[in-house]
């Protein structure tokens, strides 16, 4: 059984600019009643009661009121007595005391903030409606209530945003001593805002600079990278991410969701209406061996410390050099892959070019 469970609040206030995830503009009624479809969904699965974390994303989970927070927490409360890490995605523009008190006594340890950015101008130019002065309260908000192992998501690349701007940006960051980050560089999806209104990200040389520089930069001030985009504080990597990584099976609940469990990867409905009607209906793909086995390398390459090499071989009965004979040679000459401590991983050189060493694995 699946022992990590990831939960998507479709719901937002409003739309930033550069958004493709699922999200529906939040009204108290369409809430309650997604309330009630989830509830309904935990029911119908045979959720392991012994999970070991729960992640509650979306969309904005702080978009709930407190009470409706309060109700989707007591439904969760069943799933959640022996998790380890209980984390909820806040948007700063509506947290509030309240929610933050409803966390705290419902188990909550873990947080992920919507930074960004601090640059004012940047945050209204990409749509987002809070302010460094709101992360900052949000934060001390959460430490008040017990809630030290907070990640900031950090966006770089951003329209007309200069290596000036991200530096103070990540300093603003450093200053309220996060545990973790999270790196986003800006992608522009065609149904998004900036997608029609043709908007582009920075060149491809200055965002590989700002990547640089953000890398280089937490490593100095104490935060060890472990995986592409993340970076955190000795111990604080996140657990429920690590399973995606390491490619294990995880439930998805809510409209929009995705999950893996049994050889079968599934999309929840992204339809709140069909959703409401029937919280089971969803897209099923089926994994074969050879699926899974690239998948479970794609995965395990975004860690620094890269795929173990004995899990591979315990789960699929097949060493890992046999499975990938010839490419893995290749990709280990190029030096672009090394093995270290049980590990195949990629270089610090390589890393930025992981596509390119996944189609030649794929090959
Ligand atoms: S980025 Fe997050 S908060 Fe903004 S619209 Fe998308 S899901 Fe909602």
């Amino acid at each position: 059984m699946a022992e990590y469970l990831y939960l998507h609040v479709p719901f937002c206030r409003h739309i930033c600019y550069y958004c493709d995830f699922t999200h529906v503009a939040y009204t108290k009624n369409k809430a309650d009643e997604w309330l009630e479809a989830v509830e309904k969904e935990l029911s119908l699965k045979r959720i392991n009661p012994c999970l070991k974390t729960i992640y509650i994303g979306g969309g904005t989970p702080t978009s709930l009121s407190k009470d409706q927070l309060e109700h989707l927490f007591r439904i969760l409360k069943p799933y959640s007595a022996n998790v380890q890490e209980y984390t909820i995605e806040i948007n700063p523009e509506t947290f509030d005391k309240d929610k933050a008190g409803c966390l705290k006594a419902y188990g909550v340890n873990r947080a992920s903030i919507g930074f960004q950015t601090s640059d004012p101008g940047l945050l209204k130019a990409i749509g987002r409606n809070h302010s460094y002065e709101d992360v900052k309260k949000t934060m001390v908000l959460l430490k008040e209530h017990g809630i030290r192992n907070i990640s900031l998501d950090l966006m770089y690349s951003l329209p007309g945003q200069t290596m000036e701007m991200l530096r103070k940006s990540v300093e603003d960051a450093l200053a309220l001593s996060p545990t973790h980050m999270s790196l986003y560089s800006l992608l522009v999806e065609e149904n998004t805002v900036f997608g029609r209104r043709g908007i582009e990200p920075l060149d491809e040389e200055t965002e590989a600079d700002m990547y640089e520089w953000i890398c280089e930069k937490l490593e100095r001030e104490g935060f060890h990278q472990y995986e592409i985009s993340n970076f955190s504080l000795e111990g604080k990597e996140s657990l429920h991410n690590q399973a995606y990584w390491k490619y294990d099976d995880f439930y998805g609940i809510g409209c929009g969701a995705s999950g893996k469990e049994n050889h079968i990867r599934y999309d929840n409905t992204k339809s709140l209406s069909l959703y409401l009607k029937d919280p089971l209906i969803k897209e099923e793909i089926p994994l074969n061996t050879k699926d899974e086995m690239f998948e479970m390398a794609m995965m395990g390459l975004r860690l620094k410390q890269g795929m173990d090499l004995n899990c591979f071989t315990e789960r699929f009965g097949i060493h890992f050099e046999e499975a990938f004979a010839g490419k893995m040679e290749r990709l280990l000459e190029k030096g672009w892959l090394k093995i270290e401590k049980g590990h195949i991983s990629c270089t610090k050189e390589s890393f930025g070019i992981l596509n390119t060493i996944l189609i030649e694995l794929m090959d």
